[in-house]
C-alpha cells in the first residue's frame, strides 16, 4: 500500500517524502483510513511502529490550514519529552502548510506558551498538567476542539494522570473525535476507553505487549550488582563498542551511580537520565545521544519515555522491570524504525520471578534466549547487605504470588510463639 492510496494529500506527501518513508507502516495502513472517516479509534501499538504519524497525518489533514485563534485538535501525552517529540513529528509533517502547532509542558515558565496561544494555534500537543494549568489561567479556548488524541495512554494511567484527564474531558466539547493510543491495553485503559469513546474501532498492529520482531532478546543470570557492572562494561566495550546503547536501571540512585561508574570505564560518553535531573539537563542528554555525541544513556523507566533514537542498537536491562509493560517499553527503544536491535537482560536471583512473569506474557515467537556470561568476566561475591535485600525481595514476591505463603519472617515468629506455648504447657 502507498500513502497516496491512503488519500494523503500532496502537501503531506511531500513532507513524507522528505522524511524518507517509502510506505505506510501497518498501524498507519489500518488507522489512517478510519481516523480520516471520523471514527473513534483505539490503537494498540508500541512506540517504534510509526504510531505518531498514524494519528498526526489524519489529524493534520482534518485541520487542513491555519484558521481563527482557538485550537481545533488536542493531543495529550504523559511527559514533556514525548510532547516535544510528538510536536516534532507534527511540525515536520505540516512543513508545507501554515498549520500552527504548539507543545505545552511544564518545567518552563508559562509566559511564552501563553503568548503563543494568544496569537492563535491549530493543534496543541501537551501534558495534561500543563494544559489544565494554562486553561485555568484563561489561556486556552477549548470550544473549537474537534479532535482529542490520548497518546501512550497506559503510561498516562501509570503516572496518575486520571484526575487531570477527567477534568480536561469536562472542559472540552463533548462532540468530538477521540483517538486513544496505548502500547498495552490493561483493564484500566479499557475502562477509560469505555468512558469516553463512542463505538470505537480497535486496531492492533501486534498482539498486546509484544516486542517488535526486529529485537533479538537475550538473558543472562548474574549473581549481584557488581558482577552486573563488569558485564555491562564488557558488553559496551567489547560487544557493542561502536553502538548507541540504553542501560535501564530501577531507581534514580542506581541511574546516578551506574552512569558515573560507566563514565569511568567505557569510551564514547555516558549520561544518566532520571527524574531528579532538571528537565533541561535530560533534554540535553537526549539530544547529545540522538546526535551521537554520547554513546550510552543510563535511564530509569520514567525518564526513558519519549527517547526516540532509531540508531539505538542495544538495550541493556541492568535490572529486570517488575512488569511486562515496562519490559516491552524498554526494549521498544531499540529495533525502532524497522532496524535490528538487541535487548539483553541481566537478572540476579531475586529477579528470576519477575523475568519468568514477563516471559509468560510474551508470545512464544518472542522467546528470550539464554546467553551465558563469558568466562573473562570476574564474578564478585555478593555482599551481605545485597544478599539480604534479595532474600527480602524474593520473600515479597512469593507472598504476592501466593497469599498462603507465610514467608521466612513469619516462620520464625511461629517457631518462637511455639516455643513459648511449649513452656506454658510445661508450666502446667
Ligand atoms: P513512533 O512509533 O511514532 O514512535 O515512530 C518510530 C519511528 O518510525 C520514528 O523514528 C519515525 O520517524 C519512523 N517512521 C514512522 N513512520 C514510518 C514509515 N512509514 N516508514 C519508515 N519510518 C517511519
Amino acid at each position: 500500500m502507498t500513502f497516496e492510496e491512503l488519500k494523503i494529500t500532496r502537501q503531506f506527501l511531500n513532507a513524507i517524502d522528505d522524511c524518507g518513508y517509502s510506505a505506510p507502516s501497518p498501524i498507519q495502513e489500518k488507522a489512517i483510513p478510519r481516523i480520516s472517516a471520523g471514527q473513534d479509534v483505539i490503537g494498540i501499538a508500541q512506540t517504534g511502529t510509526g504510531k505518531t504519524a498514524a494519528f498526526a497525518l489524519p489529524v493534520l489533514q482534518k485541520v487542513k490550514y491555519a484558521q481563527d485563534l482557538p485550537p481545533r485538535a488536542l493531543v495529550l501525552v504523559p511527559t514533556k519529552e514525548l510532547a516535544m517529540q510528538v510536536y516534532e513529528v507534527f511540525i515536520t509533517l505540516a512543513k508545507y502548510t501554515d498549520i500552527r502547532c504548539i507543545a505545552l509542558y511544564g518545567g518552563v515558565g508559562p509566559k511564552t506558551q501563553l503568548e503563543k496561544l494568544s496569537n492563535g494555534v491549530d493543534i496543541i500537543i501537551g501534558t495534561p498538567g500543563r494544559f489544565l494549568d494554562l486553561y485555568l489561567r484563561g489561556g486556552i479556548v477549548t470550544k473549537k476542539i474537534k479532535t482529542m488524541v490520548l497518546d501512550e495512554c497506559d503510561r498516562m494511567m501509570d503516572m496518575g494522570f486520571m484526575p487531570q484527564l477527567r477534568n480536561i474531558l469536562e472542559v472540552i466539547p463533548t462532540k468530538r473525535q477521540n483517538l486513544l493510543f496505548s502500547a498495552t491495553f490493561p483493564e484500566r485503559v479499557e475502562r477509560l476507553s469505555e468512558e469516553f469513546l463512542l463505538w470505537p474501532t480497535k486496531i492492533e498492529v501486534s498482539p498486546q505487549a509484544t516486542p517488535v520482531a526486529s529485537v533479538k532478546q537475550l538473558k543472562t543470570p548474574v549473581p549481584n550488582i557488581r558482577t552486573k557492572l563488569h558485564f555491562v562494561s564488557y558488553l559496551l566495550e567489547e560487544v557493542y563498542k561502536e553502538d548507541r546503547a540504553l542501560v535501564f536501571v530501577r531507581t534514580k540512585e542506581q541511574a546516578e551511580q551506574i552512569s558515573k561508574y560507566l563514565e569511568r570505564t567505557i569510551s564514547g560518553g555516558v549520561r544518566g537520565m532520571h527524574s531528579n535531573k532538571a528537565q533541561n539537563t535530560r533534554l540535553h542528554s537526549m539530544s547529545l545521544f540522538r546526535e551521537g555525541a554520547i554513546r550510552v544513556l543510563v535511564s530509569t523507566d520514567v525518564a526513558s519515555r519519549g527517547i526516540d533514537v532509531p540508531e539505538t542498537k542495544v538495550v541493556i536491562n541492568c535490572t529486570v522491570p517488575t512488569n511486562s509493560a515496562d519490559y516491552v517499553h524498554r526494549i521498544g527503544r531499540t529495533g525502532r524504525a524497522f532496524r535490528e536491535g538487541v535487548a539483553h537482560t541481566l537478572y540476579d536471583p531475586s529477579e528470576k520471578m519477575y523475568l519468568s512473569a514477563i516471559e509468560s506474557h510474551l508470545p512464544s515467537k518472542n522467546e528470550i534466549i539464554d546467553s551465558p556470561m563469558p568466562d573473562s568476566i570476574p564474578i564478585e561475591e555478593t555482599p551481605p547487605w545485597e544478599a539480604k535485600q534479595m532474600a527480602k525481595d524474593i520473600d515479597y514476591q512469593k507472598r504476592k504470588a501466593d497469599p498462603n505463603y507465610k514467608g521466612a519472617f513469619h516462620e520464625k515468629k511461629r517457631k518462637e510463639s511455639g516455643k513459648s506455648g511449649d513452656s506454658r504447657r510445661r508450666r502446667k
